[in-house]
């Protein structure tokens, strides 16, 4: 079959049947019975811990095991369409890197780098523009979680000479680029040191365990997963019959949707970021598909690029939610100015994705690089496909912008530059 996008929520439609193994089910099963420390009430899980389960569990779970992105994967990302998406995003912070005044050092930070790609044409980006940084002092730091895909990273990135647990550092494994940037593995973004970072987020907060809640008659429940009592090891949603701690906690007394999706994680990432922006300097871009607080029921499966039953045979499947980019702009909690979310599609015209389409095209000899190099122009650009879904969210120093209500005001003194990306990409 050939390699599909993960489709926007809008599509998610009938989902495919799907055998397994069974061990993470019946680790589930165990689970739900022994009614330990995560069960809410009578052999009951809540989504996100369900969600967390299937995805990073250390023995079984989907991202440990498979790692699924890929052609021969589960699901296929934009990195791995066309090496023009992480060029023009390596551009994007060689631009900011500029428009703040060339700091003399920056950590490069990857938070989920799936099989590496991405940092891959960063990194390709950062060696041809190497006049421009050749007084930066660069580093990368990739925060992973499965030791499977991390080994993919390895190889991607320094060809596989890496150093396990080295003694310097909070990093779990370090190594050396190609072109002679040292790279080091966390699994956990408080353990990347402090200081000037750019921060890279791609597919990352679509795959955090999200809480699901709906309205009713008696005020918000939560949904949890069970085991049917009818179908043996069969899972099943069940809404909590009282409110849980999460209904206390995650749902805005503005809300006016029915149906709820939170993902504290991601909440709790954006605040780091943007605390550790707000002291040590630099910019966070996240791109993934997702909302503004508009969508409701998001959360879907993938197997074989085809959607999966969420509930059936869990740790064989990806398992993902829309991004609320309004929530990750509350929890940034003024601590950083925000931009977006903006479309890909808009995104990757003002980084000049039509001039470097040219260009390829230009220097590319046989037609099927040239026909290979439309078809991932138009997976990434067309509203149908990736363009419109996918959106980029940032969040940049309060110093970097201008802000509307500030504007006439003296403390705004030095002309800012455009945030590229966000306006049309101006390099000087
Ligand atoms: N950014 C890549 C991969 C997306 S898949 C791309 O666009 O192709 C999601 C990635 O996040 C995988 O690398 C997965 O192992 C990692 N991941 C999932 N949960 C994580 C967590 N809690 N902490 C760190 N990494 C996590």
């Amino acid at each position: 079959a050939p390699a599909v996008a993960r489709l926007c929520s809008g599509a998610a439609g009938e989902a495919a049947a799907a055998g397994g193994d069974g061990a993470m089910l019946r680790h589930l099963a165990r689970k739900l019975r022994a009614s330990g420390p995560v069960t809410v009430a009578g052999g009951r899980v809540t989504v996100a811990e369900y969600m967390r389960e299937a995805l990073t569990n250390p023995g079984q779970g989907y991202y440990t095991r498979r790692g699924g992105v890929g052609e021969s994967g589960d699901f296929i990302t934009s990195p791995e369409i066309s090496q023009v998406f992480g060029e023009l995003i390596g551009i994007w912070y060689i631009s900011e890197w500029m428009a703040m005044g060339k700091p003399n050092t920056f950590q490069l930070v990857e938070l989920g780098p799936g099989r590496g790609t991405l940092t891959e044409d960063i990194l390709r980006v950062f060696k041809q523009l190497a006049s421009v940084l050749s007084k930066c002092d660069v580093s990368v730091h990739l925060v992973e979680v499965s030791p499977k895909l991390s080994e993919i990273q390895a190889v991607m990135l320094t060809g596989g000479k890496v150093q396990p647990n080295p003694e310097d550092k909070s990093a779990y494994m370090k190594g050396v680029s190609k072109s002679g940037i040292p790279i080091f593995w966390y699994r956990d973004i408080q353990d990347v040191p402090p200081g000037y970072s750019f921060y890279l987020a791609h597919e990352f907060f679509d795959a955090l365990p999200i809480h699901k809640f709906q309205r009713t008659e008696k005020g918000w429940r939560e949904v949890l997963v069970d085991i049917d009592p009818e179908v043996p090891d069969k899972l099943r949603f069940v809404l909590s019959p009282s409110r849980t701690p999460a209904t206390q906690n995650f749902i805005q007394p503005e809300e006016t949707r029915d149906h709820v999706e939170v993902c504290p994680e991601a909440g709790v990432i954006v605040q780091r970021l943007a605390s550790r922006i707000e002291k040590d300097g630099g910019a966070a871009l996240v791109a993934d598909y997702g909302h503004d607080g508009t969508k409701t029921d998001t959360f879907r499966g993938f197997r074989n690029h085809k959607l999966h039953d969420v509930l059936s045979a869990p740790g064989t499947a990806d398992l993902t939610a829309d991004v609320d980019f309004s929530y990750l702009r509350k929890m940034a909690q003024g601590r950083t100015a925000t931009l977006g979310p903006i479309k890909q599609r808009e995104f990757l015209k003002n980084m000049g994705i039509d001039l470097r389409l040219q260009v390829l095209l230009q220097n590319s000899g046989d037609t099927a690089t040239r026909q290979q190099l439309l078809h991932s122009y138009d997976m990434l650009m067309n509203p149908e496909k990736m363009g419109d879904c996918f959106n980029f969210f940032a969040l940049l120093p309060h110093h970097r912008l201008v802000r509307p209500d500030k504007k006439d005001k003296p403390e705004s003194k030095s002309p800012l530059l455009p945030v590229a990306g966000f306006n049309e990409l101006l390099l000087k």
